[in-house]
């Protein structure tokens, strides 16, 4: 059958095509802190490699981007081993895609009743783990690659609400994850200040977090206005005993003296989770940063584990996506179709 021998030919080399974009988007993204094409555009991509993938597994190859997290990390920073990986989120981009997450829960977990779920913004920043040994920051790196980030430590002992000392009473070694992220006054600030001074602007607070947090000068980042906030734990010595829910876990970081987002939720049921996604929605742009989503997490630790991963991203969470306001016209797609 030669129209479906030219098809699959077809998908073949589309997948490839896909493939070839997407390692270059992602490296003008991670790398250089330099994107070419919208979030929404990329998005768009990954997905349409993801669905060739589905049908076609066969075309599956172990180094597509669909199998990867952000890029290798920059020479100029020594590296790091993430213990435990640093993943990424799958994303649900509207109301069926994440009534299909939750419905995919309830199957794999074997139950159809109520799925309890944390509720927080999806910070647009950069993800940062902290290491704590006897209550000292001793380390801090980027996500990198997933598997290896740039030590940054230097550079992150600046921000202003990273404790260097935790308080209260902490496990003897505890890597604590979050976001880095500008808030938006400081980033309109700093952009007004360098465009009177005839320097370079920042397209947007991601852009700048990350940009900010790889500087080789840590003097330049102090001077950066950075945050950070907590949305979870890495690796934790097993002299302390875990809650058993992931909002327990909040509440303790929270009396370490680290900041975890005041929006988080736990809701009991799907109804819930949606309600809170429509209510940040809401109030998305009178928040003092920018977010590009919710982000869901099961809250029970035991169900987590039942749950795992898959390649590049945890089962039992999900990065709902508001609707891009970046979106092109479809004149100007034509230029970034590939
Ligand atoms: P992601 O940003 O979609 O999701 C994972 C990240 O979310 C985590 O690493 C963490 O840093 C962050 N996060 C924020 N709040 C969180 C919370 N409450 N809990 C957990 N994590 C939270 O992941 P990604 O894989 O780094 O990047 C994909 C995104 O980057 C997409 O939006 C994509 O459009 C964009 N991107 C764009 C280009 C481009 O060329 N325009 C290239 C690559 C990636």
């Amino acid at each position: 059958n030669t129209a479906a021998d030219s098809a699959a030919v077809d998908v073949s080399a589309r997948a490839q095509q896909l493939r070839d974009a997407l390692n270059l988007y992602n490296h003008q993204y991670y790398v250089l802190d330099n994107p070419t094409v919208p979030d929404a555009e990329y998005d768009r991509l990954l997905r349409e490699l993801q669905d060739i993938e589905g049908a076609r597994p066969e075309l599956k190859t172990p180094d597509s981007p669909t199998q990867k997290v952000g890029a290798t990390p920059l020479s100029a920073f020594d590296n790091v081993t993430h213990e435990m990986p640093m993943l990424s989120l799958d994303n649900a981009m509207n109301a069926t895609e994440f009534a299909d997450f939750y419905a995919r829960l309830q199957k794999q977990l074997n139950d159809t009743g109520d799925v309890e779920l944390v509720c927080e913004p999806k910070l647009d920043g950069a993800a940062v783990s902290l290491l704590y040994q006897d209550g000292v920051l001793i380390r801090a790196a980027t996500r990198g690659d997933g598997e290896t980030g740039e030590n940054i430590t230097d550079n992150v002992r600046t921000i202003n609400n990273v404790p260097l000392r935790l308080s209260g009473d902490y496990p003897q070694r505890v890597e604590i994850r979050g976001e880095v992220y500008m808030p938006l006054a400081g980033f309109e600030a700093y952009n007004q200040k360098a465009l009177a001074a005839g320097g370079k602007v920042f397209a947007n607070p991601r852009n700048a977090a990350a940009g900010s947090l790889r500087q080789l000068d840590s003097k330049i980042t102090a001077r950066r206005p950075l945050e950070f906030c907590s949305y979870g734990l890495g690796v934790v010595s097993d002299d302390f005993a875990l809650p058993a829910t992931l909002s327990d876990i909040f509440q303790q970081i929270h009396s370490w003296g680290i900041k975890i987002n005041p929006e988080l939720t736990v809701a009991g049921s799907l109804a819930e989770a949606q309600a809170f996604y429509a209510g940040l929605g809401d109030k998305r742009h009178s928040l003092p940063y920018e977010i590009d989503g919710t982000v869901f997490k099961v809250n029970n630790l035991a169900l987590q584990q039942r749950l795992g991963f898959v390649a590049r991203a945890p089962r039992w969470a999900i990065a709902y996506k508001f609707p891009a306001v970046e979106q092109m016209t479809e004149l100007e797609q034509v230029d970034f179709q590939v």
